[in-house]
This record gives C-alpha cells, structure tokens and sequence, in this order.
C-alpha cells in the first residue's frame, strides 16, 4: 500500500510546474525514513532535478524497499577497438558507488586519436550492426537540448570533451550526477559511448546542429556499455 502511495505522489511531483526557480539549485540527495507497520523504518530515496524555466518543472525520483533495483555498487566498461572513422582503442570504465541515485566516475584511457579536442557522449543506441553511424542520437531521456556537462540544459549522455595528447593517447576522469548504471530512465547500460571527430561546442555554436549534437561531426570510435560482472 504504501508503495502505491509513494507512486501516486511521485507522478504527482512531475507535473509540479515551478518556472520561478530561476536560480539553479544542485541536484540532490535526501535520504528520509518511513515507516512500515510491523517492520520498523525503511529508508526513502529522494534524487531532485530543480526545473528549468520554460523547459521542465521539478524532477523527482523516488525510491523505496522493496527496491527495484540492485543496491550495491555498480560497474560497466565500454571497450573501443576501432569501429568508427578513426582507429581509437582503449577502455572507458563507469562506477557507480551508490546506485541508482549516486554519481557516476567516468574513468578513460584511450590511443591511436588524432590530437586535439573531441566530443564524448552516450548515445541512445548500442546496435554496433553498422559499426558507430547508427547509434541514434545522444541519449536524451528528458527530452531537453544540446549541452555541457554542467549545464541545466543538456543530454543525460552529454559529457563534454576530452583533449587528447601530441600522441594520440587520452586519460580522464569524469564525475556526473545525471548518468546511471542503475535501471530507470538514465541508464546507460546497453547504449554506447562514443568520441567524435571534432570539439563538442556544447550547444553554443549558435548553429541549429549545435543545439542537436554541438556540431561534433562523426564518430571516431565507439563502444557498447556492458556490466563487469
Ligand atoms: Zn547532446
């Protein structure tokens, strides 16, 4: 029962509409208990997404026992070996300490790319039938535009650009709020990771295509998200 009352009302919060939250608040955390007759408190898990004005009201997701998803940690790898236009290899490890509500550590370690900036973002697909050309777009499961990392306005897949060496060979470590490894509408796992030709302008191109994919031109290479067990 209390399950379906915890439901009802998160349906609720989504159509909450607050186009006066003009400052930009954190995405947050609580963490609450509630009590179940006969077996004591539980714990309540509450991830916000504050509204964008004119875009999106409050978000909120709600999660309660018996959860639905699996609580402990979470890995996945992306393994690129060459798929795309360029001859990019290497791995990109997701983890996910808290799932499904915790940041996620983007760990890459990549050669054999030209030198330079490139987009890296996760697509909505990770049907490698047609190598990287036919991923879809950039995973965007709230249906908002094209950004940054750290912008209110973006894809749940878009993460930026990495900047590779004079010898074709990138590390990095990216730490996002918005990717999960975990069930519910922003997962990545199943989709794929891919590294574009060219600089991800991050939607400030002022070109329509900016605002699609911040004009980032081709895949390079690309890979398929997978559990470790
Ligand atoms: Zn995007």
């Amino acid at each position: 029962m209390w399950v379906k009352s915890v439901l009802v009302s998160c349906l609720i919060c989504l159509f909450i509409r607050n186009a006066d939250n003009a400052a930009m608040q954190a995405i947050s955390v609580r963490n609450a208990l509630y009590e179940v007759p006969g077996l004591g408190n539980r714990p309540l898990i509450i991830k916000m997404y504050p509204a964008v004005e004119n875009f999106q009201s409050d978000l909120y997701e709600v999660y309660a026992e018996p959860y639905n998803y699996d609580l402990r940690a979470a890995s996945a790898v992306a393994v690129i070996q060459g798929e795309g236009e360029g001859a990019a290899k290497g791995e990109i490890v997701f983890y996910q300490r808290h799932p499904p509500t915790g940041p996620i550590l983007v760990k890459g370690n990549l050669t054999d790319l030209p030198p330079g900036k490139h987009g890296l973002h996760v697509h909505q697909s990770g049907d490698l039938r047609q190598g990287c050309d036919k991923l879809g777009s950039h995973f965007n499961p709230y249906l908002l535009q094209h950004g940054g990392p750290s912008d209110p306005l973006r894809h749940v897949g878009d993460l930026g650009n990495i900047e590779v060496g004079e010898d074709g060979s990138v590390e990095f470590d990216i730490v996002d709020a918005l990717l999960s490894l975990s069930g519910g509408p922003r997962s990545i796992v199943g989709r794929a990771i891919v590294i574009s030709t060219n600089p991800d302008d991050l939607g400030r191109g002022g070109t329509a295509e900016s605002l699609v994919n911040g004009d980032s031109g081709k895949p390079l290479g690309c890979g398929v998200i997978a559990y470790i067990k």
